[in-house]
């Protein structure tokens, strides 16, 4: 007779009640104390079907036992024993609409922020050697609007990212690209949407307005109180930019209110009190949205984060996502962006084989117009897809889907959270291991800890206020830009 097996998944409990995150569907379902005892049970070793009837003889009917069975069955939580299967490599098919592109409009920076991955001990780009220019021209700016709106295919909307350095030192070049990308769009029937990253320095009254009217959304990478703020985020001579950057974002927030504005913290190993900055960022300035990543860095770092640091943070998100959960249960707004992003993806069925999208949907473009990766690439040789004149290099693009799909990352293979992680950040892989291809595994432990609070948290809220979740059914997945 069959014997019956559990397939991969990850128990949680929420709201009292016990849940599989099922790995290769990447569906959350919820179980009754019949079906929990079949997965209990086969998970201490394979069954027949009538070993399992006589083993609840007396908990359970032959009925509850039958029907337990067959719901496992059909969601494929349990499933005859069989030989494991290699992860399949399904390799998307190119050109993929291009949806984000972050253009890099200047690799200078007004400020000098010890942890900076483009200009910190880390870099991958030496913007110093005059390879690539200080600032992009409008003309390359320009080229790179007909690239991505040629790049986006049949796709009807775009987006458009602008990036620094600090991107504001090169704000006539933005000005220029905007309206040419509203003209361009509209003779192709398409949509572009605009928004930016700046570090709040340069945020002028006539800059406020434009970005105001022309509706270009704005995160601000600001890291919270002056104790904090002043201890990384410096100019050049040293002195910290926190007077400088408040009123000026206090201005913006005012003004800008038709779309909402965010706030991008960098948490080091010293600066790990979450649950402050958040209370500074939302209640002092009024941020809708916040959202926390830790420092990209080499372990070597003294500002790099331990073990101990991912458990602090891990700590500090937790107790912030709770609230968070409270909040949507009942229909309040919860700015904390981290917990959310990741419960979308649930709530979406999110099963990656890349962890981003990054040299498929997004790319992003240096300041002498050659394409890379992402925008934490931009102007790296080696990891160049092609140039905004002459497009993408199909077979580098090709090798690159290739050589860094899950498939490859066999340490994740196993590991239950890969529909979520996918091996994470291309990024942080290059900085701690100076590979791409390697999985970020430093940070497991993290990973799959806060993906469990996410999935109680989303469990919860589908118990207890389904009907918040619908807002994911209509958004689609904006591709975060850090
Ligand atoms: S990097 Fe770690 S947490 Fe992420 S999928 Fe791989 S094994 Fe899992
Ligand atoms: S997750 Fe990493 S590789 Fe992907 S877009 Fe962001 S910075 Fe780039």
């Amino acid at each position: 007779m069959t014997r019956l097996g559990v397939r991969e998944h990850h128990r949680f409990e929420a709201a009292g009640k016990p849940y599989l995150y099922l790995v290769p569907s990447a569906a959350v379902v919820g179980l009754d104390p019949a079906a929990d005892m079949v997965m209990q049970v086969l998970g201490s070793g394979a069954k027949t079907r009538t070993d399992l009837l006589a083993l609840a003889g007396g908990i359970y009917t032959d009925q509850e036992m039958d029907e337990a069975v067959s719901d496992l069955l059909t969601m494929r939580a349990i499933g005859p024993l069989e030989a494991p299967q290699p992860m399949p490599k399904i390799l998307p098919l190119t050109p993929v609409p291009l949806g984000t592109m972050v253009l890099n409009v200047t690799n200078q920076c007004n400020l000098a922020c010890t942890y900076c991955y483009e200009y910190g001990e880390d870099k991958i780009v030496d913007t110093e050697n005059g390879a690539q220019p200080k600032f992009m021209s409008i003309e390359t700016a320009k080229a790179s609007v007909d690239f991505m709106l040629k790049e986006a295919g049949e796709a009807k909307s775009a987006h458009l990212t602008f990036f620094g350095g600090e991107t504001l030192l090169n704000f006539n070049v933005l000005k220029e690209t905007i309206p040419y990308a509203r003209q361009r769009a509209a003779e192709m029937g398409k949509d572009v949407d605009f928004s930016l990253t700046t570090n709040a320095t340069l945020l002028k009254p006539d800059v406020i307005k434009y970005l105001v009217e022309n509706q270009v959304g704005v995160t601000i990478s600001f890291d919270g109180p002056p104790e904090v703020q002043n201890k990384f985020r410096v100019f050049h001579n040293g002195t910290g930019s926190y007077d400088i950057v408040a009123p000026k974002i206090k201005e913006l927030l005012q003004k800008h209110r038709n779309r909402p504005v965010g706030a991008r913290v960098t948490l080091t190993g010293g600066n790990l009190d979450v649950r402050t900055i958040y209370t500074h960022l939302t209640e002092e300035f009024g941020f809708r949205e916040v959202g926390f990543a830790p420092v990209t860095t080499s372990s070597k770092r003294e500002y790099a984060l331990d073990e101990q640091g991912y458990d602090t943070m891990l700590t500090q998100f937790t107790a912030l996502a709770e609230e968070f959960k409270e909040a949507a249960i009942e229909g309040r707004h919860h700015g904390f962006s981290n917990v959310k992003e990741t419960i979308q993806e649930i709530h979406q069925g999110m099963s990656k084989a890349y962890p981003c999208g990054a040299g498929i949907g997004l790319m992003g473009v240096s300041t002498s117009g050659d394409v890379a990766l992402c925008h934490r690439f931009a102007g790296s040789d080696e990891h160049k897809l092609g140039t905004v004149r002459d497009g993408i290099d199909r077979s580098v693009q090709a090798a690159f889907l290739d050589s860094h799909h899950l498939a490859n990352k066999t340490d994740c293979s196993t590991c239950w959270a890969r529909p979520v992680c996918s091996g994470g950040c291309y990024h942080e892989a290059h900085t701690r291991y100076g590979d791409t291809t390697k999985a970020n595994l430093h940070y497991c432990d993290w990973i799959r800890s806060w993906t469990d609070v996410c999935l109680r948290v989303y469990a919860e809220i589908a118990e207890k206020n389904p009907a918040w979740l619908a807002q994911f059914d209509r958004e689609p997945m904006a591709e975060k830009v850090s």
